[in-house]
């Protein structure tokens, strides 16, 4: 699968923080940025300001307000900015629905994404992948996954398994900072993981510890290294308690 992904070169990446622990994530060209699940609009304005970077393209992942909340705002400062997401958000404006295998070219850059749908967390979930970078909003976290509001743990289950066969390289973008508490329930499931522990030793005195690397999320993310359907929901359902 990953072979067929889009490459992208001369790229920066980096995260604007919104709300309590949201990451909003700014893939920047020479000026030009495309950013994901702007909950907020005031820190994206701010930060692209002061980096002089124009802004041409907001990629949503899936419609809850703290991934959506800033889009119409930023419109009326970037009229011409496109937006990306998929199908049935209630936003009172166009925008380009995207659906899975589609790649988006995102104008006036060279950045090319391919979508891959994920449901489970909600139902429209997607995420928008290259050959080197997986954003992936609330589906995958750092050492976690998000809560089922809407989709079934078979879903889930499989949209994780679309994750798990990319490039195991892969840099990690996941929407909140929740990496400490989940290593902390990770290691109620899997105590004598030995990458685990180095995980967390190593991230525990760390503010920003995303991105992550797939492989990494491989080895430790009990979401990701649960074998059945079955498996994945008890760990789920654990994980909705602890
Ligand atoms: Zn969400």
């Amino acid at each position: 699968m990953h072979s067929t992904l889009p490459q992208n070169n001369n790229i920066n990446i980096f995260p604007i923080k919104a709300f309590k622990d949201n990451y909003i994530w700014v893939i920047q060209e020479k000026l030009n940025g495309i950013i994901i699940d702007p909950g907020e609009a005031k820190p994206v304005l701010e930060k692209l300001k002061r980096q002089n970077i124009n802004l041409m393209a907001i990629l949503i992942t899936h419609k809850h307000y703290d991934h959506t909340g800033g889009v119409e705002e930023l419109i009326k400062h970037n009229p011409d900015v496109q937006v990306f997401g998929p199908e049935n958000i209630e936003f009172n404006f166009e925008y380009t629905i995207v659906n899975e295998g589609d790649v988006i070219s995102i104008l006036g850059t060279k950045v090319k994404l391919s979508v891959i749908e994920t449901p489970g967390h909600t139902l429209d979930h997607v995420v928008y992948v290259d050959e080197a970078h997986l954003f992936c909003g609330d589906t995958l976290f750092a050492c976690g996954c998000g809560k089922l509001f809407e989709g079934s743990y078979s879903e889930m289950f499989k949209s994780l398994s679309k994750i798990s066969s990319l490039n195991p390289e892969t840099k990690v973008y996941c929407a909140h900072e929740y990496t400490k508490k989940n290593i902390q329930f990770a290691l109620t499931v899997d105590k004598e993981n030995n990458q685990l522990i180095q995980r967390y030793n190593r991230l525990k005195h760390v503010e920003i510890t995303i991105p992550s690397i797939l492989k990494e999320e491989l080895e430790t993310n009990p979401f990701l290294r649960a074998k059945t359907i079955e498996e994945f929901k008890l760990i789920r359902k654990r994980k909705d308690e602890f």
